[in-house]
């Protein structure tokens, strides 16, 4: 098959004869390891007999590049798999590895938690630690709201009440402060677009053109419910205000990190940085079966096939970063390539791109936005006895979302001195812009408010992690630029990461580790969810819920109209 280099490279600058290519061996024999998990194996074998491709390239090394090639080399499949990332440590958002101001010590991009539905991420936990979760994972503990008056709400810890109906369950035994009873009432029309939003396309495609806060303006929820309760929820679990989100990706994680069951909102925290206990153990493991990793090389563009139909033939790459210890530029050579970035990245891939480019489906991911997020981490000379060890807040800085964490209890750090707090702030673009020494005031400042008592404390050392444009924004409207599983131009392209459009309606590290296994199942032609430990069914109420709502629609359409309403029709 003949090649030729079209238009290489994101930037015109790009001198290709400067690049030493290299072709990555496919002799390698993989050892593959055997799933521990019997859920794993939940599936039937492959549909197809066609030969799988050899050398992928994984574009991402967070959870969703990880995951893929974590699925990919668990098959039967001789397969030459590089990891590719631009930073010099894996782990995408939830790297570690930032040196504090004084250097004595590293923090995180954030606090990451681990909700009741990621049971796919728990299984590969129980793999990488022989079923032992504790080793690296938090017991479940309450949780603590605050605004600037104080606090605002205790979120109690859901699986050591009485079970009840969810939605019933989560309005009894949650603890709101402040909160009248007729405002908390005024969120219940919330039911029926949860009823009828069920994650299918056409929902998505009805509810992405609304933002959640026109929804609940329309849905008659009280404007004092909505700023205490829904905005703050929107703020830290989307990273965006909820007039600047989508309503449907709003319902999706609701229904995803609240309302699933009553236990939704149990949450654990790793017991240390992600990067350290889960993600160098993970990637040891996945060394020692072959999968190559490249970090501090960024991917700048790609080859492309003359003949054949346009599919990607080699990946263009060079170092991220001068200090790094990366190979000099390199050219990959690839029969699959899997995106695992984000909207931000993507968008930066395709303006830089022709090959890209010249499709629709790619130009789309021009519309792609990541929202800053800032993460702080204060090393105290005291010791805080922190009520709640993890907390979100609102009301510190209007459109800003903002959680506190006691680094010190969620890592079980014992015989400190002082205590680590962490603050992190979501939709933060314009705190970023704010020296070192200014944010560590702020978030000391911030820190003052939630609690008296770290009034006296001194700051002796912090972490500020500068993540711009990081989280995926999921905007009205964008959820029709955001890809699918397998590309539709490019037949050996694949994408993954909580950008991609998939039923599992998380946007968090679960469903980046989900969409990974989608990734590797379309390359080697498996049937969708092998390997996927699905969801449980809805609970009775909410499934009769929804099949009523579906019946009275489909009447509607025998009535003559042109298509199902939906409650946005009534509502607009
Ligand atoms: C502060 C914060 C708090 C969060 N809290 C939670 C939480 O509590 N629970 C939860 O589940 N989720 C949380 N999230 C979201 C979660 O971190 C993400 O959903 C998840 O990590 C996304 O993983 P990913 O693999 O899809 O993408 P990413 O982690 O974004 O990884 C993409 C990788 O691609 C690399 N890359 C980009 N462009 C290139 C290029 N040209 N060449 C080479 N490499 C490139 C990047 O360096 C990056 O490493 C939080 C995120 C943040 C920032």
């Amino acid at each position: 098959m003949k090649l030729s280099t079209l238009l290489i490279g994101f930037t015109a600058a790009l001198n290709i004869s400067s690049i030493k290519a290299f072709t990555i061996g496919t002799s390698q024999q993989l050892h593959h390891h055997q799933s521990t998990s019997s859920r794993q194996n939940a599936h039937s074998k492959p549909i197809s007999n066609e030969p799988p491709p050899k050398n992928i390239v994984i574009i991402g090394a967070g959870w969703a590049g990880l995951s893929a090639a974590h699925s990919l080399f668990k098959s039967d499949h001789n397969l030459q798999i590089t990891i590719v990332d631009a930073a010099p440590r894996v782990g995408g958002l939830v790297r570690d590895g930032f040196p504090t101001v004084n250097g004595t010590s590293q923090g995180e991009a954030g606090q990451h938690g681990f909700w009741d539905n990621y049971h796919n991420i728990f299984n590969l936990l129980e793999e990488l630690f022989d079923g032992n979760l504790d080793k690296v994972l938090s017991g479940y503990a309450e949780q603590g709201q605050y605004s600037p008056r104080g606090l605002e709400a205790v979120w109690p810890v859901y699986r050591n009440q009485k079970k009840l109906p969810t939605g019933l369950g989560q309005a009894v035994y949650t603890k709101f402060v402040n909160l009248s009873p007729l405002d908390r009432a005024s969120a219940l029309p919330m039911a029926l677009a949860f009823s009828d939003f069920d994650d299918s396309e056409k929902a998505w495609e009805k509810y992405d053109n609304v933002s959640f806060r026109d929804l609940c303006i329309k849905l008659g929820i009280s404007k004092k419910c909505y700023d205490e309760i829904f905005e703050p929820m929107i703020l830290t679990g989307l990273f965006a205000p909820g007039a600047e989100c989508s309503a449907a990706a709003a319902l999706g994680m609701a229904y995803f990190f609240v309302l699933k069951s009553q236990n939704s909102f149990d949450v654990r925290w790793c017991k240390g940085n992600i990067g350290k206990l889960i993600f160098d153990p993970w990637v040891e493991l996945l060394e020692k079966n072959g999968v190559e990793f490249q970090l501090s090389t960024k991917v700048k563009g790609f080859e492309c096939s003359d003949y054949d139909d346009g599919r990607i033939t080699k990946v263009v790459c060079s170092a991220s970063s001068e200090t790094a210890k990366a190979r000099d530029d390199c050219i990959i050579e690839a029969d699959s390539v899997i995106f695992a970035v984000g909207g931000a990245a993507l968008n930066t891939m395709v303006r830089g791109s022709p090959e890209l480019s010249k499709y629709s489906e790619f130009r789309k991911f021009s519309n792609l936005r990541g929202t800053g997020v800032l993460a702080t981490r204060l090393y105290l000379n005291t010791v805080l006895d922190t009520p709640y060890s993890a907390n979100a807040c609102w009301g510190f800085d209007e459109g800003i979302g903002m959680t506190m964490f006691d680094i010190t209890k969620l890592h079980e750090v014992s015989n400190s001195t002082g205590s680590v707090i962490e603050i992190d702030y979501y939709h933060a673009a314009s705190l970023l812009v704010m020296s070192d020494e200014q944010i560590v005031q702020k978030a000391k400042r911030d820190l003052d408010t939630i609690l008296s008592q770290s009034r006296n404390a001194h700051v002796i050392d912090a972490a500020v992690v500068r993540l711009p444009q990081a989280v995926n924004w999921y905007s009205p409207g964008s959820y029709a630029n955001m890809p699918k599983v397998q590309s539709a131009s490019i037949p050996n392209v694949y994408f993954c990461g909580d950008i991609v459009r998939s039923r599992h309606g998380s946007w968090s590290q679960e469903k980046a580790y989900v969409t990974g296994i989608e990734a590797a199942n379309k390359i080697l032609n498996r049937k969708d969810g092998f390997g996927i430990v699905p969801l449980n069914a809805d609970e009775p109420h909410v499934a009769l819920g929804r099949g009523v709502l579906a019946a009275a629609k489909s009447l509607a359409v025998l009535g003559g109209a042109k298509r199902e309403p939906s409650i946005v029709d009534f509502l607009w």
